[in-house]
């Protein structure tokens, strides 16, 4: 599984787009704004759309998924139905940033221990609470690769600020889905550069068994 990372939109989220080696199937992660540069990434590489995937409702990375579903005829899958109050005021928050942003349902909800899979790639899903409420994120266990969004970024960690955050919700969340595996796990962020869960146990001021 590769996965390429496309800053878009006015909080520079990556909005990774993960394909398949083999074949070329891909998903859209996280399409919040800018599509063309996605499109244009999809097509420069000759990659087959599967589907997109959301791993939580706010409007940096779910704003134009609608668009891209009705642009591509992609299903939408996830986050956790915990954030549907976020999805339902995408087109509210995009006044007040002034970017272009679609509310929606997704065609499916996802929940822990669900997978997903395109071309010959599996993501498990892990519900991660603490940034918001319904995040999910994918773990690739053959590739040792994990889609991350917003729960654990290279030297920090989401913030528990905005609506329905909890930092207690988000540390737990962390020890148990990201800690859990082993170091070599390279972790793909929802912003800023990717980092290895090695990384991220030695060094992350705000873990827990940080020095
Ligand atoms: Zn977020
Ligand atoms: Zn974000």
């Amino acid at each position: 599984m590769q996965v390429i990372n496309t800053p878009i939109s006015p909080y520079i989220q990556n909005a990774p787009i993960a394909f398949c080696d083999d074949t070329k199937e891909c998903i859209f992660i996280d399409p919040g704004d800018e599509l063309e540069k996605l499109i244009e990434v999809q097509i420069r590489l000759k990659l087959i759309p599967q589907y997109i995937f959301i791993t939580h409702g706010h409007i940096d990375h779910a704003g134009a998924a609608k668009a891209l579903s009705e642009q591509l005829d992609l299903q939408i899958i996830g986050p956790h139905k915990a954030d549907d109050f976020l999805l339902q005021a995408l087109e509210i928050q995009g006044q007040m940033y002034n970017m272009k942003a679609q509310n929606f349902t997704p065609d499916k909800w996802l929940e822990q221990g669900d997978v997903l899979s395109f071309g010959k790639q599996k993501l498990d899903i892990r519900h991660c609470p603490g940034h918001a409420p319904g995040h999910v994120i994918g773990i690739n266990h053959d590739a040792k690769k994990v889609i991350a969004g917003d729960v654990l970024f290279n030297g920090s960690i989401g913030r528990t600020d905005l609506p329905q955050g909890n930092h207690q919700d988000l540390i737990q969340s962390i020890n148990k889905h990201l800690l859990t595996l082993d170091d070599a796990f390279i972790v793909h962020c929802g912003h800023g550069p990717d980092t290895t869960i090695g990384h991220e146990r030695k060094t992350n001021p705000f873990l827990n068994n940080a020095q």
